[in-house]
């Protein structure tokens, strides 16, 4: 799915050329910009937008945001270092390239695949308007779509089978660094970069960009060895070295899934490899799976009957929704959850699960209403793994048990036996009056339910 128009593989003689960065914010194993880096000239360039409406939510949440800014300015002093520097400009790609190709004489724009329903119809616009080429390079995946056996159109409806063969398949070698890059081309001006309102909530102080990503890597291998006792410690609610963390560098590009992979396998060929590695590895082929998915169903992954095209009765009641998103509903821990969630835009995979099973199953809310919450605040927003396991849980996914109902007292019990991640998020709220709205849905003035 990878489009090279033909004939475009060669830069024009003296044309510079546009590498437009979209989930690919980093220099180490990014094909497209080595791809583009041959020219007389480069212009860097990212499009920043926002979350277009969708679902009750629109926009980014802080955190997210400044995941996102930190990310880009790292990257710029990455290129700063090479002599090339990031142009960072507010706005839909389809007004800005068409302007960049041709103020700077563009011969060739290059990106790297995205996955979405936006991102694709950008695409093609620019493909069929450009009078230029424009180039689309691999993702961030593990595997060349030509090591997938049966191509996309053979591939699983459900995870098992994809991880029974793709975990024996080599991980290509990660690209090198660029140690050159062509010149910015003449008098393209320096956009300012973008500066965020909030710093790092104190409960989950991450930074964005490659170096800070690498750092984490390094630490939950060789620093900590947290990824000796992954599998035990995988589901814990909190906790800095619980999880190896990386998803926020993955999901925005900052990190080569590639490079990860590598690392892990150089880690337990010299250090330790056990089950718990192991674990840790079918993780990232759960997100591989999730990528190749998101290929193959397109829209189908925004639609409320899924993938699996299911009969899917569920309602939307906004109170209900408005109080599962404040973490204000009867479930404690659900509560402590969401609360988490907006002060750090971070959740523990059993934390998502939860709140999850919490919207679908107990508040009987259409699950892309949660989705898209998520969506907006969590800092390693990843489209295709959001997506793919919001449908999980409600059912309509790639699940053979056909959806997850979890029992929130026991969960409750198991990952939170003595309440103090509860109590520490403020989960308990006051008990609410029985009936907040009469008959024909008007709110009772306070003193009315008494
Ligand atoms: C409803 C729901 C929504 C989710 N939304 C996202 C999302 O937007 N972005 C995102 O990156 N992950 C998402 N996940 C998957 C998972 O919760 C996170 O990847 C994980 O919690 C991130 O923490 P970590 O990096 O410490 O993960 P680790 O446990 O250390 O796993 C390593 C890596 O494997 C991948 N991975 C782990 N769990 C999963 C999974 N269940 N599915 C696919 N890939 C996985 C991630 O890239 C992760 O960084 C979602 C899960 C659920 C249940």
């Amino acid at each position: 799915m990878t489009v090279t128009p033909p004939g475009a593989g060669r830069p024009a003689a003296q044309s510079p050329e546009l590498y437009w960065f979209q989930a690919d914010l980093r220099l180490e194993d990014n094909p497209g910009l080595l791809h583009h880096a041959g020219g007389a000239a480069l212009l860097c360039l990212y499009c920043l937008q926002d979350n277009p409406a969708w679902c009750n939510n629109r926009g980014m949440g802080l955190q997210r945001r400044r995941f996102l800014y930190e990310s880009l300015a790292a990257l710029d002093s990455q290129l700063a270092s090479l002599g090339q520097t990031l142009l960072v400009i507010p706005g839909d790609p389809r007004s800005i390239i068409p302007l960049l190709v041709r103020k700077y004489d563009v011969g060739r724009v290059g990106t790297s695949y995205t996955a979405g329903f936006y991102e694709a119809q950008q695409r093609t616009f620019l493909q069929r308007s450009l009078p230029v080429p424009l180039l689309v390079h691999p993702g961030n995946s593990l595997f060349d779509e030509a090591q997938l056996p049966g191509g996309l159109d053979g591939l699983p409806g459900h995870f098992a089978p994809f991880r029974r063969v793709m975990e024996h398949q080599p991980v290509p070698v990660p690209l090198r660094l660029p140690v050159s890059l062509p010149p910015v081309p003449q008098g393209v001006y320096t956009s300012t970069l973008p500066t965020a309102e909030v710093r790092p909530a104190i409960a989950y102080p991450v930074r964005g960009g490659s170096a800070s990503g690498q750092a984490r890597l390094t630490s939950f291998l060789y620093g900590r060895r947290a990824v000796d006792t992954y599998k035990d410690t995988r589901n814990a609610l909190q906790g800095e070295y619980s999880s190896s963390g990386l998803s926020p560098w993955l999901a925005n590009g900052s990190l080569s899934v590639r490079a990860v992979a590598h690392q892990l396998m150089d880690y337990e060929q010299t250090i330790c490899g056990n089950e718990s590695t192991r674990w840790f590895y079918q993780e990232l082929l759960w997100r591989e799976y999730f990528h190749w998915r998101e290929r193959v169903d397109r829209n189908r992954l925004f639609a409320a009957t899924g993938i699996a095209r299911k009969r899917y009765l569920r309602t939307f009641e906004p109170r209900a929704y408005a109080r599962w998103c404040q973490g204000d509903t009867d479930f404690p821990l659900v509560n402590a959850l969401m609360r988490q969630l907006l002060e750090t835009g971070f959740m523990s995979n059993r934390g998502r699960q939860i709140v999850a099973s919490c919207l679908v199953n107990e508040l009987n809310i259409d699950w892309r209403y949660g989705a898209a919450f998520f969506e907006k605040h969590l800092v390693d927003f990843d489209l295709a793994t959001n997506y793919g396991n919001w449908q999980y849980i409600a059912g309509v996914g790639c699940d053979p048990r056909g959806g997850r109902h979890f029992n929130l007292e026991k969960q409750a019990q198991l990952y939170d036996p003595d309440g103090l991640f509860t109590q520490s998020w403020g989960g308990h709220r006051p008990r609410q009056p029985e009936f907040i709205t009469d008959a024909a849905d008007w709110p009772i003035e306070e003193g009315e339910t008494r």
